[in-house]
C-alpha cells in the first residue's frame, strides 16, 4: 500500500518533547531509504521542518504556529549518493570531478586569479 501524506490532529494543543524531532527524522529517514531501495536512481531525504507556511505569492508566506510540517524532496540521484544506484561510483567520481574543477576555477579573493595560480601564499598581501 502507498501513501503520500502522514496526517497526525492532536484533541488539544501539545508541546512537542526533547528528542521528538530526532525520532520523527529517523522514521522519515526509514521510509526514504525504503524509497531509494525501490528506486535505486533518485534520492529522497527531509528537506526541511517547522511551521505551515500559508502561500501568499507574491508576497512572503504566513506562518501557521499549530502546524509542524516536515517537508521531504525527491530528485534523481545525480551525484551517486543512492547506495542502490547501479552507477553510483561513476557518479561518485564524475561528481568529485566536477567538485575539484569547480575548486580550481574558483578566484582567490586576495589576488582575483584562479586558486590554482595564486601566489599568495608565497607572497603575502602587501599593506597599503
Ligand atoms: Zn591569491
Amino acid at each position: 500500500m502507498k501513501i503520500q501524506q502522514i496526517e497526525i490532529s492532536f484533541p488539544a494543543p501539545v508541546e512537542l518533547p526533547d528528542g521528538f524531532d530526532q525520532t520523527l527524522s529517523c522514521l522519515i529517514g526509514m521510509v526514504c531509504k525504503q524509497y531509494e531501495k525501490e528506486n535505486p536512481t533518485r534520492v529522497m531525504w527531509a528537506a526541511g521542518h517547522g511551521s505551515k507556511p500559508i502561500w501568499n505569492e507574491p508576497n512572503e508566506p504566513d506562518f501557521d504556529s499549530s502546524v509542524y510540517v516536515i517537508d521531504v524532496s525527491e530528485r534523481e540521484d545525480t551525484a551517486g549518493s543512492n547506495k542502490y544506484n547501479p552507477y553510483r561510483e561513476k557518479l561518485k567520481a564524475e561528481a568529485r570531478k566536477q567538485r575539484e574543477e569547480r575548486k580550481k576555477n574558483q578566484k582567490c579573493f586576495g589576488c582575483g586569479y584562479k586558486k590554482s595560480e595564486c601566489k599568495c601564499s608565497e607572497q603575502p598581501l602587501q599593506k597599503r
